[in-house]
């Protein structure tokens, strides 16, 4: 069986001590083993990019865009092999697999403008014949640790942009479905990138330990469940490290009275069920206003989930395809079985679909929960599966008022005609991204992305102009040339400008 290894100094290394079975979801069965690194070899890692450092540093800011450009026609070019490794082992259909990767593209993009977004800040005369400038400057060796929900486009969030500032990178990907990530990061070694200055290692908590508890890593990125964000963050900073840790969600969709119904239900459903439901800006709630709006919209999209086919990722007329592992689709079902516990109504039930030809495979199909309460386990914890769960409110407040009230603040949406209304929900919500009749607010690459509450440990948020600030330090020169022969007195007083 193909093991998949890590790159450490330019090579593809294999070495482990211990192996894991990555599996096909849509078939079930284990069809490659990923290399769990020891400590040793993570260290090697972070030895290679401690070595590519100080060249890389130095390297003109023009010249590290210019392999980013590279890099950026190899993944379009290679984009049907990148999306058949994320089908094979994530498990997401290929228009889904291309529209991660499409979103991981922008960030090279985005990377690509490392000049002009490292030109730092200058002031003239902040004092006589005195000028003073900021400039941004790497920060050595960062670690990147990613979820298996987006093995290429989560990753595309870090290293691109870390690297344009100068720094040289160590990546953790999930140790579920690496393939896709690995290769990736080779095609940047093909780009032209110096060996050393991007580093992958597959593994555990072994090898993300090593990572946060090694003085030569200076920051550390970091993107999954919100328990793990919440280690990971404290204990980075303990290490004195900088560090970034986004974590879970639990999205809520308000729908209005005077909403689209129907434009409503259609962006619901893919925004719901699309790629399982295994997306952090996933949709998992939906908030009527009104018993009539809540009526309506379940009865919408009941009638409408009839036409929806989970699937194998090979066939395109799939919408969505398997969860990710075997213990993953019982812990959604489990789910699904406590909110009936609890009283809820299960109104569309997706527990056990048969899928032809593919028995074994990880499937949990569309599921549509009715009279979901806010005391209710599968309402608290996110379930990250192709499950919407409706509750119904009387007004707009309490609808704010029970998305505040939840841990998470990733993301939200509204849907409504009303203009004051949507900016009054956009004005006052809690949450870090909001949705005006959009059902995904992800952030375009050039704005930054990030939830509020405890979807998100740290100052700054994911990629964009947060990522600049996030991978470098600010050093603030004051410069003086006083003319020749002046002669000058001992100053006393604070420095200002005078
Ligand atoms: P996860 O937390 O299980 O794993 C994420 C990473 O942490 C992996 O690389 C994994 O190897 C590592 N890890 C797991 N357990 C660890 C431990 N005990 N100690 C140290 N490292 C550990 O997350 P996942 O299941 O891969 O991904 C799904 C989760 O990620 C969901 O909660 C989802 O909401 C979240 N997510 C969040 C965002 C966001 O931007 N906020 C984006 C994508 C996914």
């Amino acid at each position: 069986m193909t093991v998949i290894g890590h790159l450490i100094n330019g090579e593809i290394r294999t070495d482990a001590t211990r192996l894991q079975d990555v599996f096909n979801p849509a078939t079930g069965e284990a069809s490659r083993q990923v290399a769990l690194a020891a400590k040793s070899t993570v260290e090697e890692a972070i030895a290679a990019a401690q070595a590519a450092y100080p060249a890389w540093r130095d390297t003109p800011p023009a010249k590290r865009a210019r392999i980013m450009f590279r890099f950026k026609e190899l993944l379009e070019a290679n984009a049907d092999k990148i999306c058949q490794l994320i089908g094979e082992e994530h498990g997401k259909i290929g228009h889904d697999a291309a529209g991660e990767l499409q979103r991981g593209i922008e960030n090279v993009e985005y990377a690509c403008g490392a000049p002009e977004l490292l030109k730092g800040e200058y002031s003239k005369n902040v004092g006589p014949a005195v000028d003073s400038w900021s400039d941004f400057q790497p920060l050595g060796v960062v670690a990147g640790i990613t979820p298996f929900n987006f093995p290429a486009m989560v990753p595309l969030w870090m290293y691109p942009m870390a690297i344009a500032c100068g720094n040289t990178f160590v990546l953790k990907p999930s140790e579920r479905d690496p393939s896709s990530t690995l290769f990736i990061a080779e095609l940047l070694q093909e780009a032209g990138l110096p060996a050393g200055v991007l580093n992958v290692v597959n593994g555990d908590k072994e090898a993300v330990d090593t990572l946060l508890y090694d003085n030569r890593i200076k920051a550390v990125s970091f993107v999954g469940s919100t328990p793990i964000a919440e280690y990971i963050y404290s204990t980075a900073n303990a290490q004195g490290k900088r560090c970034q840790a986004l974590g879970g969600a639990k999205n809520h969709a308000i729908v209005m009275p005077d909403a689209d119904m129907d434009n409503a239900v259609a962006q619901l459903l893919g925004a719901a069920f699309g790629s399982s439901g295994e997306r952090c800006m996933a949709l998992s709630v939906a908030v009527a206003v009104g018993d009539e709006a809540g009526d309506t919209l379940v009865a919408k999209m009941k009638e409408a989930m009839q036409d929806l086919n989970v699937g194998a990722y090979s066939d395109s007329s799939n919408d969505f395809g398997p969860v990710i592992t075997r213990a993953h689709q019982q812990k959604v079902n489990g789910y699904i079985d406590s909110a009936e516990q609890d009283g809820a109504s299960v109104v569309v039930d997706g527990r056990n679909p048969q899928v032809k030809g593919y028995e074994n495979g990880f499937f949990v199909g569309a599921t549509l929960i009715d009279g979901v309460t806010p005391e209710m386990v599968s309402y608290k914890e996110e379930i990250f599966g192709p499950v919407l769960q409706v509750m119904r409110v009387n007004t707009l407040q309490e609808a704010m008022d029970l998305i505040d009230a939840h841990e998470y603040g990733n993301g939200t949406c509204i849907f409504t005609r009303d203009g004051e209304a949507a900016r009054y929900f956009s004005d006052n919500i809690q949450v870090g991204m909001v949705g005006i009749n959009i059902p995904l607010p992800v952030p375009v690459s050039y704005h930054s992305f990030g939830g509020w509450k405890r979807s998100l440990f740290g100052d700054l948020h994911a990629y964009g102009p947060d990522s600049v600030r996030f991978y470098t330090k600010r050093k603030t020169v004051t410069q003086r040339w006083p003319a020749s022969g002046i002669q000058e007195k001992a100053q006393f007083a604070f420095p200002s400008e005078g």
